[in-house]
């Protein structure tokens, strides 16, 4: 049996964020993670309140250095390709106004080799099978079918999807949010606006919003693009993923003009029903953090800075509590973690239920508006300064109706 003070499952960057900082108190930190690194997940586009996250853990030199894209904002283009470019610089104030554009098996393998160098014990192809929450005690088994148990003060639960204590502890609950599907794939060749803008993210609404693509330029030359959309409008087209994604490229007048030259460079992909929650994000001995606790939908780019907000927030608790202090769990971490979720879900909810367009191809909007959005689009949902953030429903239905009262 090995012994450490805190016990990640999973290297993705929630695992190797709280790993980091963890290490940096003079905590001892083993990692198991499942797969081996650099490995692809979806997930590339990264918003401004990373950045912040990033900096405090001294980790965004080492980003800042990778040569990533610069991602100054998004473009939300209709399908009357009216374009609401949010330019993430017009903020409220807060000191980071851009992000970037990472492929994430190169992003997530610098943190997890920082993670390393800073004295972390990383096993790979090691996959997490039980966890004894009594004795604190989690069982693993290696590609060789060995098993080893690992016994910690703490255990974190950063597996992302494979969501390891929310099944072996039965915390799973299902999402609120409709069962959807992603179709992705890399190409190369497509047509990109020039200057600042070059390395924006692309959302495009399709058929009505049934469908929605986002376009995620990389510094390479290459670019990741993708369809969301609900299981039933895939399957009642009767295609292929693959033919699927073709038939949407050359249908949509702004796609079949931007992918007139691009070829794809990976086979298309597919991920399902990955929105997900929890019960419970922490218990005895025991939390969850990024994707392990609650996943919404891409279509913010939310998930990486949700997953870095929660293991920078978990690490600070397990310190406290490490040391002895008593920790207010579900104040400091679960209701904390809640107020920038439930922000994101209405805006998830405005965006598919027509809302937030009514809002973007509005004729004329206030800067303060403007401004308000652009902040919660670069991932700053826990300013309380913000308008939109303290009962986001009534805000948005309140813009809406003055909206409407003065077209
Ligand atoms: C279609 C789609 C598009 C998205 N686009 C974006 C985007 O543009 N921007 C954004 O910020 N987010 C996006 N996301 C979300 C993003 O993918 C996740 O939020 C992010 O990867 C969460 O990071 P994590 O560290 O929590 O989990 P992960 O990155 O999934 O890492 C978890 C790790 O745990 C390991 N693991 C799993 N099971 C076990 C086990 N039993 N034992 C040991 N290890 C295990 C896995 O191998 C993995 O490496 C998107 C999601 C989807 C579905």
């Amino acid at each position: 049996m090995q012994k450490c003070d805190v016990l990640i499952i999973g290297g993705g960057p929630s695992g190797s964020v709280a790993a980091c900082q963890l290490l940096q108190k003079g905590y001892s930190v083993t990692v198991l993670e499942k797969l081996h690194f650099p490995r692809f997940v979806i997930g590339e586009s990264l918003l401004p309140r990373c950045n912040e996250i990033l900096e405090k853990n001294g980790l965004l030199e080492l980003i800042q250095r990778q040569n990533y894209m610069y991602k100054g904002g998004a473009i939300f283009i209709n399908e009357n390709r009216e374009e609401e470019v949010v330019d993430f610089s017009q903020n409220l104030g807060q000191k980071w106004g851009s992000s970037f554009q990472v492929k994430r098996e190169e992003f997530d393998d610098v943190l997890l080799q920082e993670a390393k160098r800073r004295g972390a014990k990383v096993y790979e192809g090691v996959t997490v099978t039980d966890y004894d929450n009594e004795k604190n005690i989690v069982t693993a088994t290696d590609e060789q079918g060995g098993t080893e148990r690992y016994e910690a003060r703490f255990v974190l639960d950063a597996s992302g999807y494979g969501r390891v204590l929310p099944k072996l502890m039965d915390l799973d609950i299902p999402s609120d949010l409709k069962l959807r599907n992603a179709i992705f794939t890399r190409i190369r060749g497509e047509r990109r606006r020039e200057g600042e803008k070059e390395g924006y993210i692309d959302i495009v609404i399709h058929d009505d919003n049934n469908a929605w693509l986002w376009i995620i330029p990389f510094s390479d030359g290459t670019t990741s693009i993708g369809i969301v959309c609900e299981e039933s409008y895939f399957e009642n087209s009767g295609l292929s993923e693959e033919a699927f994604l073709d038939s949407v490229f050359q249908k949509h007048p702004y796609l079949s003009e931007k992918l007139a030259d691009a070829e794809k460079i990976v086979p298309v992909g597919r991920i399902q029903g990955y929105s997900a929650a929890v019960k419970k994000m922490y218990g005895k001995g025991f939390a969850l953090s990024g994707n392990a606790t609650e996943f919404l939908d891409p279509v913010f780019s939310s998930g990486v800075t949700l997953a870095l907000q929660s293991s920078d927030r978990v690490a600070e608790l397990i310190d406290r509590e490490l040391r002895g202090e008593t920790v207010d769990w579900q104040r400091d971490y679960e209701e904390y973690m809640m107020v920038g979720i439930d922000v994101f879900r209405e805006f998830v909810y405005a965006w598919y239920d027509g809302r937030l367009g009514k809002i973007f191809y509005a004729p004329k909007k206030q800067e303060q508006v403007k401004r308000s959005i652009s902040s919660i689009l670069s991932g700053y949902v826990w300013d309380r300064e913000n308008f939109f953030v303290n009962n986001s429903k009534e805000k948005i239905n309140t813009l809406i109706k003055l909206i409407g009262d003065s077209a």
